[in-house]
């Protein structure tokens, strides 16, 4: 069984192909530039050449239709008929409070995913876009959407409440969302595999470092808690987002500055995070580590803040689950950055926390990097959302 995995952007697209007989990735690639001058693919089968293709590509309709061509190509390509794909699995920003879990896409599907317009407006239209394009490409075939909020559906009132007034949630449906769930889903249900802990009672904290970044609690694999929350810039700090700030900033700043809310949210988004505390060195934590290393003290502030961010978070999360049994570290800063997971562990010795400086010595790798004697197992664990993605697509579309 293959299984098309596509991530749409409002310009982009990327896409994989992946045999689910031994889950290996046949063919990955990117359309970039839709809808703009300059369109190009990249296409890049399994140990082959990556290969680039320029053609306009006005919609995401073209898009597509160019990674069918690409997938089934003579020189290029990795299989004979786009027949060979059974089934199509999307990426899907935010699914509101409709789906807590995948689903297969029909109408009243595409319906709440155009409802949720309002809460992800720079993600929802793509994603909407890209399904609607491979239906027309692929008619008949089943699209799944993976929902990247679904993962926070099971945090419990206490949780997703923020303490405004009611009637906003009522009105606006203004809660804790949550975000980069299909991460914390597919690496809290690996930790426990891996650390071999109990399916229904392990409690896990997942840490989702790259260049956005968030934490989530997890009992049993289903979440309690997790850092982002209306939209992704609440929680840690990350590479150009702020991360929790006191509100009245807000204020502060746009009378001060004369800046309007729309632009305080871009500064907030945008020009934050370590590259806003770094003094504008950079929004990547190589150069951060680069600058640190010479001495440069707004790059140490920056690495140092952003250290004591997700030791409070794990702190707060151990002690809302009452304990902990596993701490995951993934994406970008969590699978490559052993001195950032050092430094963070090192808070952590009131839990019982104890890194193994040799296990930690890896990048990129699935492994256990506490000491045995460790009361916490600590994992690395690169995360892998398209191949969770694949496996919620087989497992709705499977007959
Ligand atoms: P992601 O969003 O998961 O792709 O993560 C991207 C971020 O990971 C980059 O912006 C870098 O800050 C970080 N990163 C990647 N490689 C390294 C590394 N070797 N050391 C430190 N940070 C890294």
């Amino acid at each position: 069984m293959k299984i098309l995995v596509m991530n749409c952007g409002s310009s982009s697209l990327k896409y994989q192909l992946i045999d689910m007989e031994n889950e290996s990735v046949l063919a990955k690639g990117l359309c970039e530039r839709i809808g703009i001058d300059g369109s190009v693919l990249t296409h890049k089968p399994a140990g082959g050449q990556a290969w680039k293709q320029e053609a306009p590509m006005p919609t995401h309709r073209e898009a597509i239709q160019m990674v069918m061509d690409a997938l089934i190509d003579n020189a290029h390509g990795v299989i004979k008929d786009t027949d060979e794909i059974s089934a199509i699995g999307h990426r899907v920003v935010h699914g509101g409070t409709y789906y807590s879990e995948s689903v297969v896409v029909d109408d009243s599907v595409k319906e709440a995913i155009r409802d949720c317009f309002d809460l992800a407006p720079l993600h929802n239209p793509a994603n909407l876009m890209g399904i609607e394009a491979c239906e027309a490409a692929m008619p008949g075939k089943p699209n799944v959407a993976v929902f990247d909020t679904a993962f926070g559906m099971s945090m419990e009132e206490k949780a997703y409440l923020y303490a405004l007034p009611y009637e906003y949630y009522e009105k606006y449906r203004i809660r804790r969302y949550g975000f980069h769930g299909t991460s914390h889903g597919f690496v809290s249900g690996e930790a426990i595999k891996m650390a071999n802990l109990d399916p229904k009672s392990a409690k896990v904290i997942v840490c989702h470092l790259g260049n956005g970044a968030s934490v989530s609690a997890s009992v049993g694999g289903r979440c309690v808690d997790t850092s982002m929350g209306l939209t992704p810039l609440e929680g840690l700090i990350m590479g150009t987002r702020s991360g929790d700030i006191d509100p009245a900033i807000v204020q502060f700043v746009c009378a001060h500055e004369h800046l309007s809310v729309d632009e305080m949210l871009n500064v907030l988004n945008k020009k934050s995070g370590v590259l806003g505390l770094s003094n504008g060195i950079s929004s990547d934590f190589r150069d951060i580590d680069e600058a640190a290393a010479k001495g440069d003290h707004h790059a140490k502030i920056a690495l140092e803040a952003y250290t004591l961010r997700v030791a409070k978070y794990i702190g707060a999360y151990a002690a809302a689950m009452n304990g902990v049994d596993a701490i995951a570290f993934t994406a970008g800063v969590g699978e490559n950055d052993k001195v950032m997971r050092k430094n963070i562990c090192a808070y952590l010795g009131f839990l019982g926390v104890e890194i193994d400086d040799v296990k930690n010595d890896v990048r990129g790798e699935n492994r256990i990097i506490s000491t045995d004697g460790s009361k916490v197992t600590v994992l690395l664990l690169p995360t892998n959302e398209e191949l969770k993605i694949a496996r919620d697509t087989r497992a709705l579309t499977e007959k």
